[in-house]
């Protein structure tokens, strides 16, 4: 039960694992199968019924005909209704199952068929009751209070226009059978219901997770880079406009660095790309654990990275970034592959009053260029 359950109870989570606005092929013929299955149910439950109608006309209360005719009237509804949801016009609503009309549909015949056997009326109403606890399982509010309003009409009708006695069959074993069995019957149908909302609870709660999951990882993916696990070109440059734009409210310093792998074309040329990628992952992971918390590092494109220093100077830049070109420098990346060596060259450039990121990433990417012209592992400042 519980996929049906979780789908029938939770739009979420039905929403989830198919597409939501336009269904394809296969959540549409998942959407059916579920609806027949909700039908195969009602369908059982009126052939159920009507076997105890059967009781009841065998124990002289009801005439004989009242079992049937009552199979017949649900299981052509159940018919309908499946005709229906096969030539897809259930998908053209929003509540593809058509909970209010099926309910609604379903309660005319209890009604019906008490006015019609009041004999047997408890047998009906318990019935209304277990439609109406379905129901209401899936509708929203304004349905429920629709679908109340429809049986309580309906009700009205039944005990004050008409003079019908409605009973509760209890003369004679066999008919005090018949009785008990449906009262075991609406309380075994309660307790599935029971069941089956408490599996919404569940699975409710198993796609609130999986939501949060979803969205975490969704701005993960609008912020990092993938293959470095730093924040990618669009972040780092949204963070370069929000530090300047401090920097000039605070008139604090804030210096930049455009950081280049040197001669990275040849490591990959060596070594491979897949090892190229890893010298990047470890590069940027270097770079992390060696920068202060309020510095910020992104991937600019390709081998070469932006790092923001926020209130640092153009002489504690130009420090900071020396030490991060003797550690890379340092590492030992033959541990990668025999003979190989890695090091960074980097401009490093202090923003000026009322300077834009552009003219800033200029004078970075000027400096860079001379760091490299110089001979490479170095920091030159613009
Ligand atoms: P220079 O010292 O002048 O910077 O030399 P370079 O070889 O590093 O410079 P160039 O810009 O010519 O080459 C950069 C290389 O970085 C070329 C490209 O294949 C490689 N590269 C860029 N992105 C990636 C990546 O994601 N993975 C790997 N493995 N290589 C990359
Ligand atoms: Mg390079
Ligand atoms: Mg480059």
């Amino acid at each position: 039960m519980g996929n049906a359950a979780s789908s029938f109870l939770n739009p979420i989570a039905a929403e989830l694992e198919g597409a939501p606005s336009r269904p394809n092929a296969l959540t549409l013929a998942r959407r059916a199968r579920q609806r027949r299955g909700i039908q195969g149910m009602i369908g059982v439950s009126y052939v159920i019924d009507a076997l105890i109608l059967l009781l009841y006309a065998y124990a002289g209360t009801i005439p004989l005909m009242i079992g049937p005719l009552y199979a017949i009237a649900g299981l052509s509804l159940v018919a309908v209704s499946i005709l229906l949801s096969e030539a897809g016009f259930n998908e053209r609503f929003r509540d593809h199952y058509l909970i209010a009309p099926t309910s609604a549909a379903n309660m005319a015949i209890m009604l019906a068929f008490t006015y019609t056997a009041p004999q047997v009326g408890v047998m009906f109403l318990c019935t209304l009751f277990t439609v109406f606890s379905f129901a209401s399982l899936r509708s929203t509010p304004v349905q429920t209070a629709a679908i109340w309003t429809a049986m309580a009409f309906g009700l009205a009708a039944l005990f004050l226009l008409t003079d019908k006695p409605i009973a509760m069959p209890h003369n004679g074993h066999l008919e005090r059978f018949a009785t008990m069995l449906v009262f075991i019957l609406t309380i075994g149908r309660c307790m599935f219901l029971g069941i089956f909302s408490a599996s919404m609870k569940k699975s409710l709660y198993q796609s609130g997770q999986k939501l949060k999951e979803a969205y975490k990882r969704i701005e993960e993916l609008a912020e990092l880079d993938e293959l470095t696990g730093s924040f990618n070109r669009r972040c780092i440059m949204r963070m370069l406009d929000e530090e300047i734009a401090r920097a000039g409210r605070s008139g604090s310093p804030c210096s930049i660095a455009l950081i280049d792998l040197d001669y990275f074309k040849r490591i990959n040329d060596a070594f491979g790309h897949p090892t190229g990628d890893e010298v990047l992952r470890t590069f940027s992971i270097t770079m992390f654990a060696n920068i202060r918390s309020i510095d910020r590092f992104g991937r600019y494109g390709g081998e070469e990275f932006l790092l923001i220093l926020p209130g640092m100077t153009s002489e504690g830049a130009s420090r900071a970034l020396d030490r991060l070109r003797a550690i890379v420098a340092g590492l030992d990346w033959s541990a990668f592959s025999p003979g190989m060596k890695v090091t960074l060259s980097a401009g490093v450039t202090t923003l000026k009053p009322e300077e834009t990121p552009d003219t800033l990433l200029a004078r970075a990417d000027s400096a860079l260029y001379a760091a490299k012209a110089k001979g490479r592992n170095r920091i030159a400042s613009a």
